[in-house]
């Protein structure tokens, strides 16, 4: 390191501009890729690598065994053969002689594969006229300029970094080296030793190293896992120490459920309990018998029950004298929540009410001061709920439902005064245990996964193309006929000069769907059209004439997907089905499962490639909302799923909860086994918790542990 490099408090915090043969031009470049400081340059992550060791020498090749081969382009040139198809040659020079490539129809190849390019091939050698060939090989191309003396025998691994503009391979490895040879004394390890040696996990400083200069696989990975392993583990010290906290902290009022209570509860319902609801209720109970608060998560598919539930441990706190609310995160979905609990309580004399922020501003007054007086036992709501001059003294049970869409800090909202209601988690979106542990990890969880008796699954169909379309349509007519009612779910709210006309094209837009069925397929029909754009008076009306059967159709944006409850609405048409993801075309279609009618639920697309068939194809062939959230997730990543951007993985630095699952397991085994066993108060841990606090303080609201 030069002696002009200012030094920050923390020399791993200096600039990295001052990395020796950076300078600020490559510095602003760096920026583009997060890289600020020499730390985050130690620590940059190659995407992947390229283990050179596996190259073989040319001697060694045999027929019909997949061998990888290193060496330069000598030549590529494409010809036509005589079946039409393009066939790229390459010669490859290795160190141990030359080597052939041919692809078939891969054109590119030849932009690719410029003379002087360094190359890996791996695939299956064919002798041909005396030389070996690889017909359509992997390719791998390599770093490094051309004809340097030697680089074929150099073996190691090549890492692979993101790169931005203006920044190469070979660029960044070299900066990244140079780190690591300026700063690397200065990187002391957080963990303790024995801590280190117990789990076999490599200094800090060996870790950066081998992160960008590994002569080996198996250095690399542990390096990398290194890395990993961190961002899990403070993390999940941060849930442990969240979980600690709330375990500890404010004390709950214990609220045993009596055979008598449980009896009045069950009788309000007209059905028995499935398996799934009474292990729920179960496990609910029991938590709620303790003194320490619940903090539970229930995970169940649309139509599972869960608001039964809810209820049951709603009641449960008001038979012990104590209040209790249900907290939505939209209006619509507090609106369904409120139908329900209206309906089950019919016969009841439980002091209820609706807290929306569509409350006059007299009517919310006195409502807030009914609730103060402890005159209203249960509150139904949205976020209105949580809001200043909301005083709920007796609240016993709080339930959150979809609570995803809100923050972590919105859960704990509630915890006010010396007592700390029980809370209920819940969600329609199972959720992989991947993300739960990051999420949710500080949660107990429930998860039901019986529907009651007698539902059908919903006939699902993808519908790709004009004529398809023809066919549905004249089926849905029928069905129609036959007294069922119909939606049409849109992606997008538009406009009506957005109808397609004489086009095939599907429309996006709910307005221009809307024209284009009342002038075309729906003539005759009526057909009412809602979406998140009109006033709160229109959407009502046209909501409520769907439900008493004047209007046949409804055509509308998503806001029925948690929405209304028609019984004999038992068909669904979706615009543009692949604009959604699968976990909410799943809880769109359960609005069709309703009744004891069969539903029928069709995705309307334009895409016809194997792809995106296969991709609403799982939807065809399953109606497990825990399989279908997988392929979700997987498809599309967590935080777009649940639609939150605090998804365990946006508060990670460089860790993915599914992709790295297995360390996340062992990350959290170990996090919480130092939490509850106290060791991570000790001195030796102070740097790490430090970080953890300065990490997930905020997010995790873990200020009270100091
Ligand atoms: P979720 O909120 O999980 O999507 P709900 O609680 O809204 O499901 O229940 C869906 C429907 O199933 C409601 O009409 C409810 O009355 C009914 N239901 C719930 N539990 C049972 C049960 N055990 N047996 C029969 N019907 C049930
Ligand atoms: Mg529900």
């Amino acid at each position: 390191m030069a002696d002009d490099v200012p030094l920050a408090d923390d020399p791993l915090d200096t600039p990295v501009q001052y990395v020796r043969g950076c300078g600020p031009r490559r510095a602003a470049l760096l920026a583009k890729l997060d890289v600020l400081t020499v730390r985050d340059l130690l620590f940059l992550l190659p995407r992947d690598v390229v283990d050179l060791s596996v190259a073989t020498s040319v001697e060694e090749l045999d027929a019909d065994t997949i061998h990888t081969v290193r060496g330069v382009v000598l030549d590529t040139d494409a010809r036509s053969t005589r079946g039409g198809r393009i066939l790229v040659k390459s010669i490859v020079e290795t160190s141990s002689g030359t080597v052939r490539a041919s692809f078939f129809n891969q054109r590119w190849m030849l932009k690719k594969l410029p003379p002087g390019t360094r190359v890996m091939l791996t695939g299956k050698p064919k002798r041909y006229d005396g030389a070996w060939e690889f017909s359509s090989p992997q390719v791998q191309v390599l770093e490094g300029e051309p004809g340097e003396p030697g680089a074929e025998d150099v073996g190691g691994i090549e890492p692979r970094y993101a790169l931005t503009e203006g920044v190469n391979q070979r660029g960044l490895n070299m900066l990244a080296t140079r780190a690591v040879e300026g700063f690397g004394q200065y990187i002391c390890d957080p963990l303790p030793k024995a801590f280190r040696d117990q789990y076999g996990l490599p200094h800090l400083r060996d870790a950066a190293a081998n992160l960008h200069a590994a002569q080996t696989l198996e250095d690399f990975n542990a390096a990398r896992d290194r890395v990993l392993f961190d961002d899990l583990f403070e993390f999940q010290l941060g849930v442990a120490l969240r979980r600690r906290l709330w375990r500890s902290g404010g004390k709950a009022d214990p609220l045993p459920v009596s055979a008598k209570i449980d009896a009045r509860i069950r009788r309000l319902f007209p059905f028995e309990f499935t398996d799934g609801q009474n292990q729920a209720v179960k496990e609910i109970a029991a938590d709620l018998a303790s003194e320490i608060a619940m903090h539970r998560l229930l995970q169940a598919d649309v139509g599972a029950g869960k608001t039964v539930v809810a209820l049951y441990a709603m009641l449960t706190a008001v038979a012990h004298g104590r209040q209790a609310v249900l907290m939505a995160p939209t209006e619509v979905l507090a609106n369904q929540h409120w139908a329900t609990v209206q309906h089950a309580l019919a016969h009841s004399r439980v002091e209820r009410r609706l807290l929306t922020g569509r409350l006059t501003a007299k009517k919310r007054k006195d409502l807030r001061a009914r609730i103060k007086s402890g005159a209203v036992q249960m509150v139904i709501g949205t976020q209105a709920l949580i809001q200043k001059g909301v005083e709920i003294p007796r609240l016993g049970v709080a339930v959150v439902d979809e609570q995803h869409k809100f923050g972590v800090a919105q859960r704990a909202a509630f915890s006010a005064g010396d007592r700390d209601p029980h809370v209920l988690v819940m969600t329609a979106t199972p959720i992989p245990r991947s993300l739960a542990l990051t999420q949710f990890g500080d949660l107990d969880v429930t998860t039901v996964r019986d529907l009651p008796p007698g539902r059908q699954p919903v006939v699902t169909s993808r519908v790709p193309g004009p004529q398809a379309r023809q066919k549905t349509w004249h089926f849905i007519r029928e069905k129609l006929d036959e007294g069922r009612q119909l939606y049409v779910i849109c992606p997008k709210v538009g406009d009506a000069s957005e109808a397609n006309g004489d086009s095939d094209e599907l429309s996006a837009s709910v307005e221009a769907t809307f024209k284009e069925l009342v002038e075309g397929e729906l003539k005759g029909y009526a057909v009412g059209l809602v979406h998140g754009r009109m006033d709160a008076d229109k959407k009502d009306a046209a909501m409520s004439a769907f439900k008493t059967g004047e209007t046949r159709v409804l055509v509308s944006t998503t806001v029925v997907e948690v929405g209304v409850d028609v019984p004999n609405a038992t068909l669904m048409v979706i615009q543009k089905a692949e604009s959604f993801g699968l976990s909410q075309l799943h809880q769109l279609r359960g609005r069709v499962a309703r009744g004891a009618r069969r539903g029928y639920c069709f995705l309307y697309t334009d895409q016809t490639s194997q792809t995106a068939a296969e991709r609403l194809g799982v939807l065809e062939r399953t109606t497990d909302g825990f399989q279908i959230a997988e392929a979700d997730f997987a498809q599309r990543g967590p935080g777009h799923v649940l639609g939150t951007r605090q998804s365990g993985k946006s508060a990670l630095r460089v860790a993915d909860p599914q992709r790295d699952r297995e360390l996340l397991e062992m990350a959290r085994r170990r996090a919480f086994h130092l939490v509850e066993t106290g060791s991570f108060d000790l001195p030796e841990w102070a740097m790490v918790k430090a970080e953890v606090l300065d990490r997930f303080g905020e997010v995790l609201e873990l200020a009270k542990t100091g």
